[in-house]
């Protein structure tokens, strides 16, 4: 097992396999190309390795150039292709060799196809070191293939992983974190998040972050976050998403051990939504699911207004901040049900009834991950 920055992997591909069917490509390419007089455009900065085990076995003459496009962002694929050093020499009416390190999603070869097609080139072929056939989405085919492997995340013959890796021969694979069960618990002011959150952490051995319960804690012990929230939370207003963000994070840094979290609270709105991800990703962890209780809001304005006879909260006690905060809750929040549909997670559940019922039915939910 190796470590690379904060993250662990085990060996998965021996260097002599690699030579192995490095040496095959490059015999099938030599066949194809030697008389050809092709330019090899090398794919930055992961293709070198397998680049130099192809090209130093090419028999006739060719050209070499480089492109380089940016698609990873730590151990993710992200959709935005940047070009970052374009192709030289000029490549029209040239053939083309693309060398790759990887293909994933396709997304770079996509990117790069696009570029060789406005350079008018006669003619492209693409070659990788490795392909994995369960995360390509494109239709382009990749004609010589050194491995097939199945969707993991590699280091080692060029690739890296944040900048480290790159120099190993043999290749080796991540080691996946223990997976954490990760809820958003949804809904208006007044669903009962709170509640079922309680009796959802003990069943389940999960940490539970209420973002408002937070913030009046440190309103009441008077600190500078407390201040600042406070001014915004008497008006039933959201606190803004920087503060509220990192407000999260240092929370969640708190319990490096749990077996994962339900979110109450939080996220609010897209950018909080957005900011969780990439915060739960960089951990290699994501959101299971959005598990929305679903009430009418007449019900939820009695709900709350009984609360603030009890509760001492401010804006429980007027019917206006409620109707604020449901517009809140209108304007920023609701979207984020499609938010979390698109990416297939959301799970409605009814949220009238007893505590006890409402329990079961979201436990239905939680059992599944
Ligand atoms: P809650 O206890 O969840 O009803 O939250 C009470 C108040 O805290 C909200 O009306 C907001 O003013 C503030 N608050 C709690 N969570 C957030 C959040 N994720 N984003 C912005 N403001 C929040």
């Amino acid at each position: 097992m190796i470590q690379l920055n904060d993250l662990y992997f085990e060996e998965y591909i021996s260097d002599k396999q690699i030579n192995q069917s490095a040496n095959e490509v490059a015999v099938k390419i030599n066949n194809d190309f030697k008389d050809k007089n092709p330019v090899f455009l090398v794919v930055l900065n992961g293709a070198f390795f397998f680049a130099a085990d192809i090209i130093k076995r090419f028999t006739g003459n060719c050209e070499l150039s480089f492109i380089k496009v940016a698609s990873y962002d730590g151990i993710n694929q992200s959709n935005e292709i940047t070009t970052v050093m374009g192709a030289e020499p000029d490549l029209k009416g040239r053939e083309v060799i693309i060398v790759e390190d990887i293909v994933d999603s396709g997304n770079t070869i996509e990117a790069i196809i696009k570029i060789l097609k406005q350079e008018q080139v006669a003619n492209y072929k693409i070659t990788t070191m490795f392909y994995k056939p369960k995360a390509y989405s494109k239709l382009f085919p990749i004609d010589y293939v050194g491995m097939e492997i199945e969707n993991d995340f590699i280091v080692g013959y060029g690739l890296d992983y944040k900048g480290l890796g790159r120099n190993l021969r043999n290749v080796y694979k991540l080691i996946s974190n223990k997976k954490m069960k990760n809820i958003v618990l949804f809904g208006p002011p007044g669903a009962g998040k709170g509640t079922q959150a309680q009796m959802l952490k003990n069943k389940y051995n999960l940490v539970h972050i209420s973002t408002g319960d937070v913030f009046r804690f440190n309103i009441k012990n008077k600190t500078e976050l407390g201040m600042l929230a406070k001014s915004f939370m008497d008006k039933g207003d959201l606190v803004p998403d920087e503060v509220t963000i990192n407000m999260l994070k240092n929370e969640v840094e708190k319990y490096p051990d749990a077996n994962g979290f339900i979110f109450d609270g939080f996220p609010r709105t897209i950018s909080q939504a957005k900011a969780l991800d990439e915060f739960l990703s960089e951990k290699d962890q994501k959101i299971s699911a959005m598990v929305a209780l679903e009430v009418p809001e007449d019900l939820l304005v009695q709900r709350l207004l009984n609360r603030g006879k009890t509760s001492g909260r401010p804006d429980d006690q007027d019917e206006s901040k409620i109707r604020n905060r449901f517009n809140e809750y209108q304007t920023k929040t609701a979207i984020l049900k499609d938010y979390y549909q698109a990416q297939n997670k959301y799970y409605g559940v009814n949220g009238v009834g007893s505590i006890e019922e409402i329990t079961q039915r979201l436990s239905e939910v939680f059992d599944r991950f």
